[in-house]
């Protein structure tokens, strides 16, 4: 009996051990892959900026042209490339530096109504320039969240210059602020492009983009919704999505209401 059980034994805990071992190791792969994968996008998308550079500027030191408009044209190619890396980077540096909820002791108490309100007076000029109706439903009253302002500011105005980017000019885009139970909901409504179901899954994902060469010609990095999905998760909240090719798109961010929000206490 003896010779037979212990060598069952032994193979049962082997095989047991290696399928747990494995388990075990399922999540730190995908963390590895995934983190291996995002530093491949992050160098391929600097590489092709910076050959730019070294490329720009040395035409201009071998040139012998002495046109002065020539030059001008050139340093402001290397600027304005140079402008580009800097806000990839600084993408980057967000992305990896926000991990997980904000500490409480960065919140404050946030009225998403006047937020909203100032974004609005900031995008005014950009959206009448291309010929957007930009409408806005706001509450009268103020509706407060537990936020980081600037972070929140960024998030709205990172959906809504999507929503202005994949519309075509005389479209239109539609701004709202309301309550659902516990949850304060900014909604973006545009009747754009849209996005194809199969792409719907992944456009939160760092440096996806739907259509590469459509987002190159706009100067996307495919980072802005994984940005405002961080900001927005970091906060408590969650941001969704509903879209059809040729008809548009509606993003959602539902942030949890303060007590002051939910009219408690007040
Ligand atoms: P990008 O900088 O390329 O716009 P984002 O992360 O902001 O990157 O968006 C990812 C992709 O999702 C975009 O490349 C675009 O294809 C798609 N997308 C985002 N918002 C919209 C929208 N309102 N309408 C159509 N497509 C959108």
């Amino acid at each position: 009996i003896l010779a037979i059980s212990v060598p069952i034994t032994l193979s049962v805990i082997a095989v047991t051990g290696w399928w747990l071992g494995g388990m075990a190791m399922q999540p730190i792969r995908h963390s590895y892959d995934h983190l291996q994968r995002f530093t491949a996008d992050a160098s391929h998308e600097l590489r092709s900026p910076l050959s730019a550079i070294i490329s720009n500027s040395q035409y201009g030191l071998l040139s012998k042209s002495s046109d002065p408009e020539a030059q001008r044209q050139r340093f402001q190619k290397i600027f304005d490339i140079a402008k580009s890396m800097s806000s990839l980077v600084n993408n980057l540096l967000f992305l990896a530096r926000y991990q997980g909820r904000l500490p409480t002791e960065s919140l404050q108490e946030v009225d998403l109504t006047s937020l909203l309100k100032q974004v609005i007076d900031e995008y005014v000029t950009q959206t009448e320039a291309q010929h957007i109706n930009l409408i806005f439903k706001l509450p009268a009253n103020s509706v407060n969240v537990l936020g980081d302002k600037l972070l929140l500011h960024q998030a709205v105005v990172n959906i809504l210059s999507n929503a202005c980017k994949y519309t075509p000019n005389s479209g239109q885009v539609q701004l709202q602020l309301y309550t659902q139970s516990r949850w304060a909901v900014i909604q973006v409504t545009d009747n754009g492009i849209g996005i194809p179901e199969t792409d719907l899954p992944y456009i939160f994902e760092r440096f996806y983009r739907v259509d590469k060469k459509r987002s190159r010609k706009t100067g996307g990095f495919g980072l802005g919704l994984a940005i405002t999905q961080q900001i927005i998760q970091s906060h408590g909240g969650e941001i969704r999505v509903k879209s059809a090719v040729g008809q548009g798109s509606t993003f959602q961010i539902f942030l949890p209401l303060t007590s002051k929000g939910l009219g408690i206490g007040c």
